[in-house]
């Protein structure tokens, strides 16, 4: 049976969510003083998205990758940009975590 847009919605919202656990079990909870570093992590992530889409636009360099499976690339990318936002809503006192 073909899902809804809301069941859809969640799936690739669970899979967000299971990358963001996955990126915290290896990465610790990071908090950086300097967005810079954060743009740097998520221009790295963004890379590897503009790496896996290439082919799909008949675009490959040629240049060898892992960054081959697009679906997984965006996750990554969308996990990294919930971390970010994490650290900002603990600076706006919108979340109970403590940094
Ligand atoms: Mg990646």
């Amino acid at each position: 049976m073909k899902k809804g847009i809301t069941e859809e919605i969640e799936d690739v919202l669970l899979d967000v969510l299971k990358e963001r656990v996955r990126q915290l079990g290896k990465f610790g909870h990071q908090r950086h003083k300097n967005p810079g570093v954060w743009l740097a992590i998520l221009g790295e992530e963004f890379g590897e998205v503009c790496q896996a889409a290439g082919p799909v636009m008949g675009l490959g360099t040629g240049k060898p990758t892992d960054a081959d499976d697009l679906y997984t690339e965006l996750i990554q990318v969308a996990a990294v940009a919930v971390a970010w936002a994490e650290q900002i809503a603990e600076e706006r006192g919108q979340t109970n975590v403590k940094p």
